[in-house]
């Protein structure tokens, strides 16, 4: 099959013939239809964070129809239309029974030993899948639990976006934060998770939602997805700006979608009482926030507030993917301003830059049809 592998890291990716094994226990052969280009890939590709081993297959934003699967797959058949995860929940640890999907401690569980052959190789040896998935590919062979069937009617490309940028952007609104009617709500980046954590807010009912970018084209895409107002933070004091726009009381939830700890610390400084900052993006590694615990103009402690991570939206994917489609379904989920681009296998390199460059909210690789779907 074809394949966008990464060799190692700063490479380009090399779309290339690999050979994909045939599914054994729990696994899940899936003919990818559409495969979403998210940051945390070009992330992995620049700079070799999160220390995968490559050469490595990314692409976490996975739809298609499954094509065959091992003998102890339960949950899904052939013909099935399914979205994947990037979180590997073994399904038997404490977090995994807490429904903490996010927190399993044990996500290596779902790959192959060292002593079977690999899921993927070419001649030169064998090739990883960022999170088990591997997306950038024709087809894509992943463990059942992390796979949901959706409902056919859905479209592959609004569905594979799902699977990373709503359910982060999203999930961060929904479980992390928990958003309520009437709350306030900056959101520091509008690429397509924080578009997602802005259309989510809306859904809460939000009354003051913030966007933030330094882009005045995703600032746009901001109001579009529900920002009642934007600050364009190149020209602009942002800690000033959302002070104003909040009658000088600061949000209840400030969400930082970039990794920059300079933009981390202005979160800090727009909470108002009892306000968190939510830490969404993926940041460099050793990357420190240092925090004023102790009587300044904003305090943490008086003021009850606080700083958490945020990892996947905190997610039960299982729940909260078939959640999107129907809301997708019914009209009141904006999926398909978010496909900005739809492009094929070969020019993965060329979608990666435009992503990089904040050109589209979304681009969306996209492979024909077989005769399974
Ligand atoms: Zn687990
Ligand atoms: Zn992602």
């Amino acid at each position: 099959m074809r394949a966008a592998v990464i060799r190692g890291v700063g490479q380009a990716f090399d779309v290339t013939e690999v050979e994909i094994a045939q599914p054994i226990d729990h696994e899940v052969l899936v003919d990818v239809r559409a495969s979403g280009v998210c940051h945390s890939d070009i992330y992995v590709q620049q700079t070799g964070g999160m220390n995968f081993d490559m050469p490595i297959l990314l692409g976490h934003e996975i739809a298609g129809v499954v094509a065959a699967v091992g003998p102890l797959v339960t949950r899904l058949k052939v013909g099935d239309h399914v979205v994947g995860a990037a979180l590997q929940p073994c399904g038997g640890c404490r977090g995994c029974l807490q429904g903490k999907l996010w927190a399993c401690r044990n996500p290596g569980a779902l790959g192959r030993t060292d002593e079977q052959p690999a899921r993927i190789h070419d001649e030169l040896g064998s090739i990883g899948q960022l999170q088990g998935l591997g997306g950038f590919a024709e087809q894509a062979l992943i463990h059942e639990n992390q796979l949901v069937a959706i409902d056919k009617a859905m479209p592959f490309e609004q569905a594979s976006i799902i699977g990373c940028a709503v359910v982060t952007g999203g999930g961060a609104i929904f479980n992390v934060a928990k958003v309520r009617p009437g709350e306030t709500v900056a959101v520091f980046g509008c690429g397509g998770v924080g578009l997602n954590a802005l259309q989510s807010a809306s859904l809460a009912g939000a009354t003051r939602i913030i966007g933030i970018d330094v882009q005045d084209s995703k600032l746009d895409l901001a109001k579009h997805f529900g920002a009642s107002d934007v600050i364009n933070s190149s020209d602009t004091d942002v800690v000033q700006a959302v002070r104003e726009l909040t009658g000088g009381e600061g949000v209840d939830h400030a969400f930082v979608m970039v990794g920059v700890t300079a933009v981390a610390d202005a979160a800090v400084n727009v909470l108002g009482f009892d306000g968190t900052v939510y830490l969404v993006g993926a940041t460099a590694g050793g990357a420190e926030l240092p925090l004023r615990i102790s009587p300044a103009d904003t305090v943490l402690l008086p003021h009850q507030q606080g700083v958490r991570g945020s990892w996947l939206g905190s997610s039960n994917f299982y729940h909260d993917i078939p959640m999107y489609v129907d809301l997708y379904r019914q009209g009141r989920y904006n999926l398909d301003d978010l496909v900005s681009k739809t492009i094929p296998l070969d020019e993965i390199n060329e979608a990666c830059e435009a992503v990089e460059r904040g050109e589209v909210a979304r681009a969306v690789i996209t492979f024909p049809a077989t005769d399974r779907a």
